[in-house]
């Protein structure tokens, strides 16, 4: 199944080879909004919604990678 960025103006898509990563919001609310402040428009988030890696910069994709369970 191909993913979509959630990110309505941003057209991404996930297929081999396009440099992009997609990323699953964290469970942790306050991660969440730190997300939620990096993306400019109101959307909707459902247990399969995913952001595209242009919306992020490295050190966001650092703390993300560094949660813990
Ligand atoms: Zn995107």
């Amino acid at each position: 199944m191909v993913k979509t960025c959630c990110i309505k103006t941003c057209k991404s898509e996930s297929y081999s080879g396009c440099g992009v990563s997609f990323h699953r919001f964290p469970s942790k609310e306050e991660m969440k909004q730190k997300w939620l402040d990096v993306i400019p428009e109101p959307i909707k988030i459902t247990k399969n919604s995913v952001v595209c890696s242009l919306h992020f910069n490295p050190a966001d994709f650092l703390m993300a990678k560094s949660r813990r369970v």
